[in-house]
């Protein structure tokens, strides 16, 4: 599959997708830091969990469909099973509600043209 033929590529939404990553490794990395602390760093350890909760709320609130305006990222989160969902968020085609294609859009403004 080339970049070319994934939706978020084409609805140009990988940033936000490197936005949940970063903020996921980021928080994960202080959450770990923090574990290997004493017990007074339990006010930085739930601060960092929150920070991964609210990365795994920015992916699935962000990523739309130009389309319909679905929530297409919280539609694949909970649909597809834990172990899949990345892949198949990032390997999408098409729209899963709309089924909707850049070239389809096209074909049909040339067809209404
Ligand atoms: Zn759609």
């Amino acid at each position: 599959m080339t970049d070319s033929q994934r939706w978020l590529q084409r609805t140009r939404q990988t940033w936000k997708v490197t936005i949940y990553l970063v903020g996921l490794v980021g928080f994960g990395g202080v959450l770990t830091y923090c574990l290997s602390l004493s017990p007074e760093s339990v006010g930085w350890t739930i601060l960092a969990t929150a920070g991964g909760m609210l990365s795994f709320v920015w992916l699935a609130v962000s990523v739309r469909c130009p389309e319909c305006g679905a929530r297409v990222a919280w539609f694949i989160l909970r649909t597809a099973p834990a172990n899949q969902w990345r892949t198949r968020l990032t390997n999408l085609t098409d729209c899963p509600r709309c089924e909707s294609t850049r070239a389809d859009t096209l074909f049909r403004a040339f067809q209404d043209f």
